[in-house]
């Protein structure tokens, strides 16, 4: 059956999820449902459950986790030790030779899920033995260091981080069924979540959809290819040929490092891309198609470029520690920086600093400000993703309430209707930030369509 964009193609349970350390008593650990009344495991005291039902799905492996994790507490190992003792679990219930997956065409088994053994052997860095060890305890007992490694690739591999509606993560699970799916930074398909449920969509027309024909991006794609490459490279051992690496990166990598062109009577930009060997190659300017630039244009695009990278690094760093004020004030003068530089508007870096600039006002509620940094980050960073982004549509979203918060509801009913139209196909019209959307829209409209008092 032929689906067209927003329809729903495929949804997986996890066969091996946890809440990160963060979201545990906040959240149910089976369906990560939010819940003011819970079930609290009377067993480890830790875990807690919507109801019996949750709890009872959850039962057949948390029976054994539950005593490793009363060894431990009260400490609660990291999110990549408590995955793997699942696994560990999963394989002793016999579960890695058993097929999951309702649909045949995505049904699949742990055990044949590619690890990278071999490569990862080499030169990455390996679980932690030590807190696996001692987590598992005289609980469960722990294959072989082989078969961990084992273990340890697939879940690298083939886990995913778990957000909530805001793009925050609240978790870690590994899906047999959408691991069936290959990447592409220009995607036809995109997940959501539901709780700990994940939910596949096309993004465009699918004639027939297989696994073959369906791709997801596993990365941000906001990055120029070389970073995408590299990225992928690292973390999933293969060398990316999508239509965005192969036929398209110049273009795209042009806009991403865009620099203005040094005739200062033309508007165009140029900017670069990198090719296998990790070389440089200036691209020709977008309006008078001037090639012969000084060796130092070059050099300066090229250094701006690794500026931006470290200073978002540190922001991110700053914002990890909640220093809103600081993030604010050092993104202001990077900021600034960039505006007295060959930058153009439209590169990446501009537009990483000023979201960076932006979350700090919305922690500060300074909501006219968030919205300024906002209107220039999804404008610019709008040319810079495949279409349709559903983190372009959330973004929308966002600029939308922080107009309303202003007061500016014409301009954000302009907003939130770019945002409905993205978020219906990234998100379907049933997810729960769809539904808060569209609430905002009609508030909007009855707003504005109040009759006059003067
Ligand atoms: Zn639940
Ligand atoms: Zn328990
Ligand atoms: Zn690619
Ligand atoms: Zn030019």
């Amino acid at each position: 059956m032929a689906r067209k964009p927003g329809d729903e193609i495929l949804r997986c349970l996890p066969y091996a999820h946890v809440l990160t350390k963060t979201q545990i008593r906040k959240r149910c650990h089976f369906c990560f449902a939010r819940c003011d009344q819970f079930e609290i495991c009377s067993g480890c005291q830790t875990y807690t459950y919507c109801d019996i039902k949750c709890q009872e799905l959850d039962w057949p492996i948390h029976k054994s986790e539950c005593q490793c994790l009363v060894n431990v507490l009260p400490e609660i190992p990291s999110d990549s030790t408590r995955i793997m003792l699942r696994l560990v679990i999963r394989r002793q219930n016999g579960d890695d030779t058993k097929t999951f997956g309702a649909n045949k065409l995505y049904q699949r088994r742990f055990v044949d899920l590619m690890s990278h053994y071999s490569e990862m052997k080499t030169y990455r860095e390996c679980y932690d033995r030590n807190e696996l060890s001692k987590l598992a305890g005289n609980k469960v007992e722990l294959p072989s260091h082989d078969v961990l490694l084992e273990i340890y690739g697939k879940m690298l591999i083939n886990s995913f981080q778990i957000p909530d509606e805001f793009l925050n993560k609240i978790g870690t699970g590994l899906f047999l069924s959408s691991s069936k799916l290959n990447h592409s930074c220009a995607p036809n398909c995109a997940y959501t979540y539901n709780g700990s449920e994940q939910i596949i969509r096309a993004l465009t027309h699918i004639e027939q959809p297989t696994p073959e024909k369906m791709f997801v991006s596993y990365i941000d794609n906001a990055m120029p290819s070389w970073e995408r490459r590299e990225l992928l490279c690292q973390n999933y051992y293969f060398h990316c040929m999508c239509r965005w690496c192969v036929q398209e990166s110049k273009q795209i990598d042009q806009i991403m490092t865009s620099v203005r062109c040094p005739d200062s009577l033309c508007f165009g930009f140029s900017g670069f891309t990198k090719d296998e060997s990790g070389r440089m190659q200036l691209l020709p300017c977008s309006s008078c198609g001037k090639t012969d630039f000084p060796v130092e244009f070059g050099k300066e695009a090229l250094r701006l470029w690794v500026y931006g990278n470290k200073m978002v690094k540190e922001l991110k760093q700053m914002d990890e520690k909640e220093d809103h004020e600081g993030v604010l004030k050092l993104a202001e003068n990077v900021l600034s920086e960039f505006d007295e530089s060959i930058l153009h508007k439209s590169n990446l870096q501009f537009i990483r600093i000023r979201e960076l600039a932006k979350g700090a006002c919305i922690e500060l509620e300074l909501w006219e400000k968030a919205a300024a940094y906002g209107e220039q980050v999804y404008m610019q960073k709008i040319k810079c993703v495949p279409h349709p982004s559903s983190s372009i549509g959330l973004q929308l979203f966002e600029q939308g309430k922080l107009l309303t918060n202003a007061l500016k509801i014409e301009k954000a009913l302009g907003i939130l209707i770019q945002a409905e139209n993205i978020l219906r196909i990234t998100h379907g019209i049933e997810d729960s930030i769809y539904l808060e959307l569209q609430d905002l829209i009609e508030q909007c409209e009855d707003f504005l369509n109040l009759p006059n008092m003067g």
